[in-house]
């Protein structure tokens, strides 16, 4: 099979279990099981002494052309392969179509390690590959976004490589771009004040009080660092953090502009003052009301599924709980706020940034704030009412609903000719 890897296997799987419970049509079911388009290349690109030129693999992946232009990231990474890509292209779409977005999921990659490229390189590279998947990108086609190993100045030279190719400024073509070329307010932050604003709705569905509730968030990166603000915004206590430099404790909680303002200075937070330094592994297992794994995936497994004490726990990360221990968390009472659900703020401020650049009109930070905030707490809502109407936890609830707004909308649309 053309994707066949490991997180493939894992997307169908989950497809499939989930496609049995909203009872899908056969049809669909079988149209959705892979992406509809795949452009695999092969390109060049020379290295700084000049003389030496790598060729690379690129890969992007368009999984569903219903719902309107595609949409997903572009990551850079040593083991970036087509089954990888096309996975990761099926989860947009879920998530995308979760709050209500109007594009089918995408992702891209280069097989390179970024952090053997210097920056002259890594542009080289990027205008390269941009080259080479220009006629399958476009505002109205198929727009990528930064995630591993890319960032906002590659989004920007990708942004400029396609508007020279095309003989104007096209800001729409990607987002995760600076402010500077299109990009928008707000969206740095985005992934982390997304998850935080489903707390309060959370908080009362589990019977929490959100003021003095205790939170444990590991990884202190982009969703890690604004999620902790956000909480403790609200009236939270965080009272513990790490990142890869370890991870530290404080029974009163954290001043986290403090924190943010020591992790730039200190490049982590090791060392900050009046605070209790614990082990990494034991921040997962504190007893805390909230755990926000925002670092990366798989660190709940079946290792330390029995020693997790937090009642709630939100997903900053994609796939921070394996299949296995959600399973006994879920089954021990542990509210789970998916992945697909809990980090959909990002997507969400990237639909916004889109959005003002086709316009041409750019709104406030208070508008994206208080837009993101309603379409989160909708699709929450949604979710909700799913897993209570099928006796679901929320990670399936929020697949059932994003499959089944797909699959509504390829019914209507029907089959050409
Ligand atoms: P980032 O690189 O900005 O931050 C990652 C943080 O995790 C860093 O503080 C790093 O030191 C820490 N870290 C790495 N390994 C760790 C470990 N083993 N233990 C503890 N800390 C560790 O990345 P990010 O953008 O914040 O993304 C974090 C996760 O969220 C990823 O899984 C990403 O796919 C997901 N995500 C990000 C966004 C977004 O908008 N940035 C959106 C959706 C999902």
């Amino acid at each position: 099979m053309e994707w066949e890897s490991p997180l493939y296997r894992e997307a169908l799987l989950q497809f499939e279990r989930v496609a049995e419970i909203a009872g899908l049509d056969a049809n669909i079911r079988e149209r959705l099981r892979t992406p509809q388009r795949a452009l695999v290349v092969t390109f060049p690109f020379r290295r700084d002494d000049y003389g030496s030129v790598d060729t690379v693999f690129g890969y992007r992946v368009q999984h569903l052309l219903t719902m309107g232009p595609t949409k997903g990231g572009i990551r850079f990474a040593a083991d970036v392969n087509l089954g990888e890509v096309a996975a990761l292209a099926m989860l947009m779409t879920w998530k995308c179509a979760i709050v209500g977005l109007p594009f089918g999921g995408a992702k891209g990659g280069v097989r390179v390690n970024p952090n053997e490229l210097s920056r002259a390189e890594m542009q080289r590279l990027t205008r390269r590959y941009t080259m080479e998947i220009i006629n399958f990108i476009g505002p109205d086609k198929d727009i990528p976004a930064p995630d591993l190993g890319t960032n906002e100045d590659v989004m920007a030279w990708i942004m400029d490589t396609y508007s020279t190719h095309v003989g104007h400024t096209e800001p729409a073509v990607v987002t995760g771009k600076p402010p500077a070329v299109g990009g928008s307010v707000a969206r740095r932050e985005a992934t982390g004040r997304g998850l935080v604003s489903l707390l309060p709705s959370t908080a009362a569905h589990v019977g929490l009080p959100v003021e003095g509730a205790t939170v444990a968030v590991q990884g202190f990166g982009n969703v890690g660092k604004y999620a902790a603000l956000a909480a403790t915004q609200l009236g939270c206590k965080v009272v513990a953090v790490s990142d890869i430099t370890g991870a530290i404790h404080n029974d009163s909680g954290f001043d986290v502009e403090k924190l943010m303002s020591w992790t730039t200075e200190n490049r982590g937070i090791k060392g900050f003052p009046d605070s209790d330094e614990i082990d990494p592994a034991d921040l997962l297992t504190l007893d805390v009301d909230v755990l926000i794994p925002a670092a990366v995936g798989n660190v709940i497994t079946e290792h330390n599924v029995d020693d997790i004490r937090a009642k709630v726990i939100m997903e900053g990360a994609n796939g921070p709980i394996s299949s296995a221990a959600d399973q006994t968390l879920s089954e021990g009472g542990v509210f789970i706020v998916p992945d697909i659900l809990a980090n959909a703020g990002g997507v969400t401020v990237s639909y916004f940034e889109w959005v003002q650049d086709l316009q041409n009109y750019f709104w406030s930070e208070s508008e994206i704030v208080g837009r993101l905030r309603e379409i989160m707490n909708r699709a929450f809502q949604e979710v909700l009412e799913t897993a209570t109407t099928h006796g679901t936890d929320m990670r399936t609830a929020a697949l059932i609903k994003g499959i089944s707004r797909v699959t509504q909308a390829k019914l209507a649309r029907g089959v050409y000719p």
